[in-house]
């Protein structure tokens, strides 16, 4: 949670724009209070920074329910945690009912922003790994029939 003295902070840097509400101090802390909204201090501080980045003289002051939509759409889509002792980070749990194993959604889904971009080396560009060569087709052969077998050998009669 955000503190109302960190969103004040930030809000202030709105200052500069057209319709700042200087000396409301109810209306500044409605925009304080939407910019609270956000998930911790740095989103906050980025959702300031993007209005200001491409406000122009004539931009006016954004009203709380634009700055509450700017620090949502920054929360990001439901993602699992990264680094969650139960799941691993994949945001699936395994369970156990009744003897089978499968599979749940753990519970640290929440909005979290986007990961960051892996750039991978293209081929020829320092850094490139090539990928393992693929499997020949004997060896293809020799993994789907052991599969069948297994299959067959583990067949439940209902
Ligand atoms: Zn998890």
């Amino acid at each position: 949670m955000i503190s109302a003295d960190y969103a004040g902070k930030q809000i202030k840097r709105l200052a500069q724009m057209k319709y700042y509400p200087r000396g409301d101090k109810e209306a500044l802390q409605e925009l304080a209070e939407a910019l609270q909204s956000a998930a911790n201090e740095e989103q906050a501080k980025a959702v300031v920074s993007e209005i200001l980045a491409t406000a122009t003289s004539d931009s006016v002051c954004p009203m709380p329910a634009e700055i509450q939509a700017a620090a949502n759409a920054r929360k990001g889509e439901s993602r699992p945690d990264p680094l969650c002792q139960i799941c691993g980070g994949d945001g699936w749990r395994t369970i156990t009912r009744g003897g089978y194993s499968g599979s749940d959604r753990c519970s640290c889904w929440a909005p979290r922003p986007a990961p960051a971009i892996e750039f991978v080396p293209l081929p020829g560009s320092p850094g490139y790994v090539p990928p393992p060569p693929l499997p020949s087709r004997d060896e293809i052969r020799r993994n789907l029939e052991g599969l069948k077998s297994w299959v067959r050998a583990s067949e439940v009669k209902l």
